[in-house]
């Protein structure tokens, strides 16, 4: 069969899609230029690692792995239940909170149901809804880099399916205060559900200013999910498991209906059990974030260089330059960086809050790419 006919056994939203930008491994780097030392600023991964606890729970996990894990995740069901003081039948669990975003898709939307989002967006938010064929509304953030909650209102309708976005914003690092998310609770059509992804929430929860959006959103009685991981500052990005908090447990029962029964494996509960238990390695992952990203944001500005202010682990921030011009010029150097790709932000790139180490090699290889561009352009 030809391509095109091969393009036609799939659904016609499946074949419109773009593909998902997942960034180029360490490895991949590391061949393609002969080098020997790569930062890897591109996935918002954790430098630290996980707690020191977690490496004999997942070996204690290995010794089991003949056995099917728990499809329910009792016991890490219980930790977070007694650590967020959240009833353990309002919690829900997925292979990565990615997994709960494209379940989330496919047991709420239907063709022509509509999804408001924010551009620039974590790609995903457009992907799985326009997968199950919905329409996906994307509200550009303000010039600062804010949340348009005015705009984001004016763009419900009475067929906005669901309000879903992430606090704080990947790839721009702000965060939605109290009285924009209020307003915006306020302004849910019926039969709308908000999906609030706060997969950066350990990083913002003890920055000025950042509300506790649980509280806020349980309060306003309105339905909700809100997403969480133990990829980013838990650090477990490569054993995959995420969860979410729903406002009732029959919306839990429905996403049930849709995963796939073990969709959290053995190794990833016992690794997120041993991860949750340890809040002095989360603080001092915590603190070393703070620390980096103001020490990055100030480097940034002495050159001259665009940087939102940010409560995640990571920066979004703009050169005078093509975005994918700078990325290869990086890229040369052994720097990984997501250039962003989204109209209206393409002269953006996200860089992670690494190793002290790792974000010196980034500042060094971003002036080298600048004076290079500059003496192109010049
Ligand atoms: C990283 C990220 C996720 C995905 O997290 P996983 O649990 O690793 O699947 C979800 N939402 C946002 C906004 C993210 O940045």
């Amino acid at each position: 069969m030809k391509t095109s006919d091969l393009q036609l056994l799939a659904r016609a939203e499946v074949r419109d899609l773009a593909s998902y930008n997942a960034g180029l491994s360490s490895e991949a780097v590391r061949k393609r230029f002969g080098l020997t030392r790569i930062a890897k600023l591109g996935s918002n991964e954790n430098p630290l690692g996980p707690a020191p606890a977690v490496a004999a729970a997942m070996a204690q996990a290995c010794s089991e792995i003949a056995l099917y894990p728990d499809a329910s995740c009792q016991t890490l069901r219980a930790a977070l239940s007694a650590k967020l003081g959240v009833p353990a039948e309002h919690l829900v669990f997925g292979n990565g909170s990615e997994d709960l975003l494209s379940i989330i898709s496919r047991v709420f939307l239907d063709h022509d149901d509509q999804v408001v989002t924010v551009v620039p967006s974590f790609g995903l938010h457009f992907i799985y809804p326009l997968a199950a064929g919905a329409q996906v509304i994307g509200v550009p953030m303000t010039a600062a880099g804010e949340f348009d909650v005015p705009a984001m209102i004016a763009a419900l309708t009475p067929r906005t399916r669901l309000l879903m976005f992430s606090s704080p914003s990947n790839p721009v690092g702000t965060t939605l205060g109290a009285e924009g998310l209020q307003q915006l609770l306020d302004a849910l059509p019926a039969h709308c559900l908000m999906v609030f992804d706060e997969a950066y929430y350990e990083y913002a929860q003890f920055e000025a200013g950042y509300p506790d959006c649980l509280s806020l959103i349980q309060a306003s009685g309105r339905p909700f999910i809100l997403l969480r991981t133990f990829s980013k500052a838990y650090s477990l990005a490569g054993l995959r498991i995420g969860y979410g908090i729903v406002s009732d447990p029959l919306l839990a029962d429905l996403i049930d209906r849709l995963r796939t029964p073990f969709n959290v494996n053995r190794v990833a509960q016992a690794a997120a059990v041993a991860a949750l238990a340890d809040e002095a390695h989360l603080h001092a992952t915590l603190e070393h974030v703070a620390g980096e990203r103001q020490r990055m944001a100030a480097a940034l500005q002495a050159m001259d260089i665009h940087c939102v202010p940010s409560m995640a682990n990571f920066l979004f921030f703009s050169t005078p330059f093509n975005a994918e011009a700078i990325n290869q010029a990086l890229l040369r150097q052994g720097v990984i960086l997501k250039p962003w790709r989204e109209a209206g932000y393409t002269d953006y790139l996200r860089v992670s809050v690494g190793s002290a180490s790792d974000n010196d090699l980034f500042l060094e290889a971003l002036a080298n790419a600048l004076a290079t561009q500059q003496t192109r352009s010049a």
